[in-house]
């Protein structure tokens, strides 16, 4: 019979476990309780050596069990591989949940378990909850984001991906004698189609820090030129924060794709979100929940963005945000 909550924990470039993971193992914790006290699994394909390294962060986020599949050529990211790796763990312990961040990784990944499983896979999940049949029920945004569907899986395991910022850290550590268990694998003849010949890191990637922001300014499509949007970047700066846009503002040529939020964005949550020129479109917001303080400034006081802020400022960004930075130049002095 298919048992406890297995989830997948990727190790980043920079050679962490993406944060992605600890969120889901938060919830994991939640989820456990329901489905009285089932084990939380995570499973870890890291370079030879690497486990060691991570073990007090599973024992910290409750994790009762490692697998852990080490090897000199795992630090790099191959899909058919890790892949193959998932699907016989999976098959060998029947977990009845499998989660994974939805990562660049983790998007590719899922699938193709969900498919090789044969079971169903909902993506980009906003809400994860046990139903009275203790059957996961996973909660994410149909319909461009204007309804949200609450989406059971027949088959096992029930797998879901969780965008990174949707679900909160542990605020108090739950420490767990965590067993790591090393697999033997004999992969090292594993045929792939695909080869890596070299690894490009986009640059985007490595400035774009919205992921673990306290404090983000973001523009939208009000914000209307390029050099309104270096407005942002200042405010940004003197707050010690980075800068996001609607899709409107990258549709318009504004702000690169990478720093999108939203339903086809990212999903963040800062400490404070401050909205410039942002209409507040559901496809918007649904990227914002996890922020605690959203203020927003809109020359239109009807804007649906002041549905959602804690504070709002009607008015043109162009002259309010420069005065905002002012003051907190003048603060920090
Ligand atoms: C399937 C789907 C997925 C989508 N995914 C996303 C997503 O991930 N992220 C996302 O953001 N959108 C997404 N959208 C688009 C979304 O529906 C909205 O079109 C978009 O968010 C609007 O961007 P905006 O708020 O910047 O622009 P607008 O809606 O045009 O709003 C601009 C705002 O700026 C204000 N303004 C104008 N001038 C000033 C000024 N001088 N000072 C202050 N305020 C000013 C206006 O009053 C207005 O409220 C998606 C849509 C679909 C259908």
């Amino acid at each position: 019979m298919s048992k406890g909550i297995l989830i997948y924990a990727e190790v980043l470039k920079s050679g962490y476990v993406a944060p992605v993971f600890f969120s889901l193992a938060a919830k994991a914790q939640e989820l456990s309780e329901k489905l009285n006290g089932e084990e939380v699994m995570a499973l870890l394909i890291c370079k030879t050596g690497d486990a060691e390294r991570f073990k007090e962060g599973f024992q910290a986020c409750g994790v009762d069990k490692v697998y852990v599949y080490e090897d000199e050529h795992f630090d790099h990211y191959s899909t058919e591989l890790y892949s193959k790796i998932a699907v016989d763990l999976a098959r060998e312990i029947e977990p009845a949940i499998f989660l994974i961040g939805a990562t660049t990784q983790g998007r590719d990944l899922a699938p193709r378990i969900s498919t090789q499983l044969g079971t169903g896979l909902t993506a980009d999940c906003t809400g994860l909850d046990i139903n009275e049949k203790n059957m996961l029920a996973a909660t994410r945004p149909t319909f461009g984001g204007k309804l949200m569907a609450t989406i059971l899986c027949k088959n096992f395991p029930q797998m879901a991906t969780v965008r990174a910022g949707v679900f909160p850290f542990l605020e108090t550590p739950v420490y767990k004698d965590t067993q790591m268990i090393y697999k033997n694998h004999n992969l090292q003849n594993f045929e792939t189609k695909a080869k890596l010949l070299e690894f490009i890191q986009s640059t985007e990637e490595v400035i774009n820090s919205l992921d673990n922001a306290k404090i983000i300014v973001a523009g939208g499509k009000g914000v209307k030129t390029k050099e309104s949007f270096v407005l942002l970047d200042r405010l940004a700066d003197v707050l010690g924060g980075t800068v996001a846009a609607s899709r409107g503002a990258v549709d318009m040529g504004l702000a690169p794709a990478s720093i999108q939020v939203g339903q086809t964005g990212k999903t963040v949550s800062p400490e404070v979100y401050i909205a410039c020129g942002i209409s507040g479109a559901i496809q918007h917001t649904v990227g914002i929940e996890g922020a605690k303080k959203i203020i927003a400034i809109n020359i239109d006081k009807d804007a649906p963005i002041f549905g959602v802020a804690d504070v709002g400022i009607v008015g043109d960004l162009n002259s309010i945000v420069p005065q905002l930075t002012e003051y907190m130049e003048l603060r920090g002095k």
